[in-house]
């Protein structure tokens, strides 16, 4: 196994007290999905969209083609995609922040695996729904060529995958890969990998066993 050494520095306090970086820190706290448990004025602007965001009802079908078609997806797998999000949240274990998630993956062969978030009494311990979602299809061999991932929650706007979900993507998804975010009025957005993990680190960037900056 290759150790490779990283080395970063934080200045959580000042982060987590907003004195020094407000909406780095709003953007962190909107990360973790706590954000709706935050009074509405918070919440508002924690959940509100980006510029880069456009939502569309997932009932305009012109809509739903333009991004199949945009995506390599077809217009039926983006439903099944959607209603296998949209029913996962009802699977959800989260007796602790209330707050459902459902993830509909859409596999090489076409098969369209559910996930939803579970959550744990030792709070960090929690999985998402995104992960759960790709750990079943590894397990089921199916890890290789994800082509899309949908996320449903609740709330409107739509959520994002947090900070660690977009990591994990990354470890099996290709940088082009849709994730289309419904919100709780089946209205979406889509973002790539790659826009929602810019400049991301993956496997692709370790180098090989023995090369320099390696043990
Ligand atoms: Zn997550």
């Amino acid at each position: 196994m290759t150790l490779f050494k990283v080395g970063a520095a934080f200045r959580t306090n000042q982060l987590l007290r907003g004195t020094s970086s407000p909406d780095l820190s709003f953007f962190l706290i909107k990360q973790t999905r706590l954000a709706p448990l935050f009074p509405p004025w918070l919440s508002s602007r924690l959940l509100a969209p980006n510029n880069t965001m456009s939502l569309h009802s997932s009932s305009d079908s012109s809509a739903v083609e333009q991004t199949c078609a945009a995506h390599a997806i077809t217009a039926q797998e983006f439903h099944t995609m959607r209603t296998t999000a949209v029913e996962g949240k009802s699977f959800a274990y989260c007796p602790y922040s209330k707050f459902r998630v459902g993830c509909g993956l859409l596999t090489a062969s076409g098969r369209v695996i559910r996930g939803a978030n579970v959550e744990n009494a030792s709070y960090p311990v929690g999985t998402c729904a995104e992960r759960t979602a790709i750990g079943t299809a590894v397990v089921g061999g199916e890890g290789k060529g994800i082509r899309a991932i949908a996320v449903s929650t609740d709330i409107s706007p739509p959520a994002s995958p947090c900070g660690m979900c977009r990591q994990f993507i990354r470890e099996f998804c290709d940088s082009h890969v849709p994730v289309i975010m419904f919100d709780k009025n089946d209205d979406f957005c889509v973002m790539t990998v790659e826009e929602l993990l810019p400049m991301s680190f993956g496997p692709d960037k370790l180098p090989p066993p023995g090369a320099p900056g390696t043990m």
